[in-house]
């Protein structure tokens, strides 16, 4: 098995269960194993911290059923197996939506949880976690436990990465909308001043904004890209996402994202999107998830697969911070063409080990080249790190336990809460 990166490759022993009364076998049975246990989701993390190489896993996904949704309240609980993409199937016809969704809806509430994931509306709306009153938490040792907002046990499992126990479901409070439409602007920019500047504008109007910044500039042109803001717009009409309707068949070769493709890629995908800039009326599927468009993407950087790198840096230390990350990757000429930034917001993340912090977020792929790209995250690891910053575990497949230990300041709290019968592979490497 393998993350979504592909970089990283190992098997475990998966137990899938498919009612809710074989889950305290299955998670027993799993924990017995001498490489211990850990719940797997969609598998959408990019590196190994969803992963249990030389261990047992517990596939959750066939326990996606839904125990109660009051349609008055938009309170939902539902088995932690359960996709973003059958509970917008389920829950937008009657005029709710997720409170917060990552940039795919392949992922489970147990996934959206263990990693307190984050979405373009972090500035108003926080974490996943911010929105979940309680959950239900099956510990390794035959423990079952309800914590909720605000319990020591709840603070560990939210953004926990799975280490306190298997997330059997989760009460969650959803956002009300009016419709399946978002009204959109696209915004061209030319440098990270402007990035900067229409952040802040935007944060008090608009309930999403997020940048594409195409990351072959250096010096001057470096920020160059696309502001996107949106809200949800009042329009009634509620047609559901289909399913995705192009394929990434077999493995691109590896050559394909090259520093030549990149330029020329990032140069037309820029002026394509300027020249179509402006304010538009469009439904959610194409603007909040747009590369599940095409399933199997991640196979377009070859058999070697990507990592990503996503960090986030203090809003002070963010624009000098941004500047060097990007002219640095500019100047390796690696990269590609997804490239993401955003601004976190202050709204507490209630997860002791959560990602988001105020500050801003830079997410970018790097097809894997081996010991070249490893160096070249080491140096923007350097950048981080100096500029008080952190990394995310969900996008990781080798930042070392020096570097999430400078990053996290509650991974000692959180230790006192880990389940001794489970483990990843991420784990075990940012040991000390
Ligand atoms: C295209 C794409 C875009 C993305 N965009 C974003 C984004 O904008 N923001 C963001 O925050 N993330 C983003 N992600 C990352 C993704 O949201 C997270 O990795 C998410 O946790 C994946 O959920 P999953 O169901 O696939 O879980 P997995 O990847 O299978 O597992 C993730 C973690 O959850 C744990 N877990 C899963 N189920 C349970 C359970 N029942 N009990 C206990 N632990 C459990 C696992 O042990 C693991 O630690 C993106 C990923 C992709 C592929």
């Amino acid at each position: 098995m393998a993350g979504w990166g592909r970089a990283l490759r190992g098997t475990s022993e998966v137990a899938r269960p498919r009612w809710r009364d074989e889950l305290p076998a299955a998670v027993a049975a799993a924990a017995a194993h001498p490489g211990r246990a850990l719940a797997m989701g969609l598998a959408r993390s990019y590196g190994d911290s969803g992963l249990n190489f030389g261990g047992a896993a517990v596939d959750m996904t066939a326990l996606d059923r839904v125990h109660a949704f009051d349609a008055e309240t938009g309170v939902i609980r539902a088995d932690a197996g359960l996709s973003l993409d059958g509970l917008i199937r389920l829950a937008l016809p009657r005029g709710w939506f997720p409170p917060v969704v990552p940039g795919t809806k392949f992922v489970t509430l147990g996934g959206a949880v263990a990693n307190d994931v984050h979405g373009k509306n972090h500035h108003r709306a926080g974490t996943f976690g911010a929105h979940v009153r309680r959950l239900s938490l099956r510990r390794t040792d035959g423990t079952v436990h309800e914590p909720a907002a605000g319990d020591p046990l709840f603070a560990a499992t939210v953004g926990g990465m799975g280490l306190t126990g298997v997330i059997e479901w989760v009460e969650l409070q959803l956002e009300p909308v009016a419709g399946a439409f978002l009204e959109v602007e696209d915004i061209p920019i030319g440098s990270l001043a402007d990035f900067f500047a229409l952040s802040s504008e935007s944060e008090a109007s608009h309930a999403q904004t997020v940048a594409w910044i195409d990351c072959t500039r250096t010096g001057r042109g470096v920020g160059r890209g696309i502001f996107t803001r949106a809200n949800w717009s009042q329009r009634p009409d509620r047609p559901l996402h289909r399913a995705p309707r192009l394929a990434v068949p077999i493995d691109a070769p590896g050559f394909t994202v090259n520093p030549l493709t990149l330029r020329a890629f990032n140069a037309a995908y820029y002026g394509l999107r300027r020249m179509n800039a402006g304010k538009a009326e469009r439904h959610y599927d194409p603007v909040t998830f747009p590369l599940d468009a095409v399933r199997g993407w991640n196979r377009i950087y070859g058999p070697a697969g990507f990592h990503q790198h996503q960090c986030v840096v203090p809003p002070a230390a963010a624009p000098e911070a941004m500047a060097e990350l990007l002219n640095e990757i500019g100047r390796s000429g690696e990269g590609s063409f997804l490239v993401v930034l955003k601004t976190f917001g202050d709204r507490p993340s209630p997860g002791l080990m959560s990602f988001p912090m105020p500050g801003t977020t830079l997410a970018i792929d790097f097809r894997n080249r081996g010991e070249a790209t490893l160096k070249l995250l080491e140096r923007l690891d350097a950048i981080v790190r100096a500029a008080g910053g952190r990394l995310y575990p969900a996008k990781d497949g080798r930042m070392s336990g020096a570097m999430l230990a400078a990053g996290y300041p509650n991974l000692d709290s959180f230790r006192a809460h880990l389940d001794p019968g489970l483990s990843s592979a991420f784990w075990r490497r940012v040991q000390p």
